[in-house]
C-alpha cells in the first residue's frame, strides 16, 4: 500500500481521527460526579470569579492550546477550506501531546476575513493558555497576529511564520559559525516573501543580521524601492525594498553567503549556488521538493556547501515540532501573557547550543546508527532528541521571566529536573 492509502487507513480506522478527550479525575461515584459537575462545581466557578486568574489552578486551561485556522494555506494544498484541514489541526494537536504532554483543542473556523477572525479568537481567550495559529495565508495572517498580540492576553504564536523562523534561525547560528562567518557580516538572499520568509527575514534580524544585508526575491523578482514605490508589494514586503537594480533571484544570489528558500522547488541552478561567496550556506526548505536538491547543491562546488531543507530523508531537516511543543511548554508553566522576540531568540540560541554537545546513543539508534556529530551535516538537533523538551522549555520559561512576560515565577534548576523525570 502507498502511503496516501495508508494515512486514509490510519484514519479511518474506528474511532475516526486520531484524538479523543479524556478525563483527569475519579468519576466513579455520584459524589465524584457531584465534585465534577454540579452542584460541587460551583465552587471553583466562585474562585475564578473573584480572581480570574485561578482558572490556571481549577481548570485545565493551562495546558490547553487552541489550534486554529481556517484552512487558507494548508501545507502544499493551498487554500482548501476550515473542513478540509481539520487533519492537519487534529495532526498538530498529536505533535503537541506527543512532544509536551499539551493538551489541544483543533478549530477550524470558516471565516477569510481577517477581522472577523480575530474577534472569533478573542471570543475564545478565556478557554485557552495559548493560541497557535496554523495555515493561515499571508498577507492576512500577519494582521491576525498583531492584532490579537495586542488584544488578548495569552500567548498567540503564528507557527508557520515564527517556527520556521526559530528553527531555521538556531540552523543560521551553527551554519556561520561553521562557515567561519559573523552574522553582521552575513550577505543573505530570500527566494519567497510570504508567511515564512517574512518571519524569518525578521527573526534573522532580531539574531544579528543587518536589514541592509537582506535581499528578498518574490515571484516578481528582487524587490526593490523601485517596485515599492510603484505599489507593486504589499507592506510586508515593502519593508524589505532595496535599493537595487531590477533583477532576478540570480543576480541576488551573486556573492551572496546565505539563501534561504521558502517559495516553490526547483527554481535554484548548479550554477546559482558557484556563483555564491565561498563556503555557502544554503537553506532550501519548500516542501515537498527544495527549491535545489542536497546532492545537486552539494556537488555544485568543491568548498562546503551547508545544506538544510525541509525534508526528513536528509541532513538538516528544518522541522518546526523542534520548537512549537517546547516553546508553548515554557509559555504555558510560567502562565505567559505573549511569546515574545526574547523567548522566540532564546529558542534558537538552545536548540543551537543543543547541536553543539554530544549526541545520546539512543538518538544515534535511532537515526540508522550513523554517527552525528556538530559539523556541516549536524546542526540543529534532531526531533525524536528528548533534550530538546528540557532544554528548550526552561529557556523559554527563563526568557518570560526576565523580559516581563510570565504571570508565576519557576525555579528553574527544578523545573528542568521535572521535566527530565
Ligand atoms: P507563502 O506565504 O505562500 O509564500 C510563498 C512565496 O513564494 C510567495 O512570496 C511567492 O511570491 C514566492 N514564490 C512563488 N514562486 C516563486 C518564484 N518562482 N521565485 C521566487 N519566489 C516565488 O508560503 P509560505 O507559507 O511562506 O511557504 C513557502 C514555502 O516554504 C512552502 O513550500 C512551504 O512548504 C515551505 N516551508 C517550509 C518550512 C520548513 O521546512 N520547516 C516551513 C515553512 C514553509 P509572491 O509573493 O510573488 O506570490
Ligand atoms: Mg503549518
Amino acid at each position: 500500500m502507498g502511503l496516501d492509502e495508508d494515512a486514509l487507513e490510519y484514519h479511518r480506522t474506528d474511532p475516526p481521527g486520531k484524538i479523543e478527550i479524556s478525563t483527569t479525575k475519579p468519576t466513579n461515584t455520584q459524589r465524584d460526579l457531584s465534585l465534577a459537575y454540579s452542584p460541587g462545581v460551583a465552587a471553583p466557578c466562585t474562585e475564578i470569579d473573584e480572581d480570574p486568574t485561578d482558572a490556571y489552578q481549577y481548570t485545565a486551561k493551562g495546558n490547553l492550546v487552541g489550534v486554529v485556522s481556517n484552512g487558507s494555506a494548508v501545507l502544499g494544498l493551498g487554500d482548501i477550506g476550515a473542513q478540509a484541514s481539520k487533519p492537519v489541526m487534529e495532526g498538530k494537536g498529536v505533535l503537541f501531546k506527543r512532544f509536551a504532554d499539551i493538551d489541544v483543542f483543533d478549530i477550524e473556523l470558516d471565516e477569510e476575513d481577517p477581522h472577523k477572525f480575530v474577534e472569533a479568537i478573542k471570543m475564545m481567550e478565556p478557554t485557552f493558555g495559548g493560541v497557535n495559529l496554523e495555515d493561515i495565508k499571508a498577507p492576512g495572517c500577519f494582521t491576525i497576529e498583531e492584532r490579537l498580540r495586542e488584544e488578548i492576553d495569552i500567548p498567540v504564536f503564528h507557527d508557520d511564520q515564527h517556527g520556521t523562523a526559530i528553527i531555521s534561525g538556531a540552523a543560521l547560528l551553527n551554519a556561520a559559525d561553521i562557515a567561519g562567518k559573523s552574522l553582521e557580516e552575513l550577505e543573505v538572499v530570500f527566494s519567497g516573501a510570504g508567511a515564512s520568509a517574512i518571519a524569518s527575514a525578521r527573526f534573522y534580524e532580531s539574531l544579528g543580521v543587518r536589514k541592509e544585508n537582506i535581499t528578498m526575491c518574490d515571484s516578481s523578482g528582487i524587490i526593490t524601492e523601485a517596485r515599492a514605490a510603484e505599489g507593486d508589494v504589499n507592506e510586508y514586503k515593502q519593508q524589505f525594498a532595496r535599493d537595487l537594480p531590477e533583477g532576478g533571484l540570480a543576480d541576488a544570489m551573486e556573492g551572496a553567503d546565505v539563501f534561504v528558500g521558502l517559495s516553490i522547488g526547483g527554481i535554484v541552478s548548479q550554477d546559482m549556488v558557484r556563483s555564491m561567496a565561498d563556503d555557502p550556506i544554503i537553506f532550501a526548505m519548500a516542501n515537498p521538493d527544495p527549491e535545489i536538491g542536497y546532492e545537486e547543491a552539494k556537488e555544485a562546488r568543491d568548498d562546503t556547501v551547508i545544506m538544510a531543507t525541509g525534508r526528513s530523508d536528509y541532513p538538516n531537516q528544518v522541522n518546526n515540532v523542534l520548537g512549537f511543543p517546547f516553546i508553548f511548554r515554557g509559555a504555558l508553566d510560567v502562565r505567559a501573557t505573549e511569546i515574545n522576540e526574547e523567548m522566540k531568540v532564546a529558542c534558537a540560541e538552545a536548540l543551537a547550543d543543543l547541536a553543539r554537545q554530544d549526541v545520546p546513543d539512543a538518538v544515534v539508534k535511532a537515526y540508522g546508527d550513523e554517527p552525528i556529530q556538530y559539523g556541516p551535516n549536524y546542526i540543529i538537533p534532531k526531533p525524536v532528541d528528548p533534550r530538546v523538551l528540557f532544554r528548550v522549555a526552561p529557556a523559554i520559561a527563563e526568557a518570560a521571566m526576565e523580559s516581563g512576560a510570565a504571570r508565576t515565577e519557576l525555579d528553574l534548576e527544578a523545573y528542568e529536573e521535572e521535566l527530565e523525570a
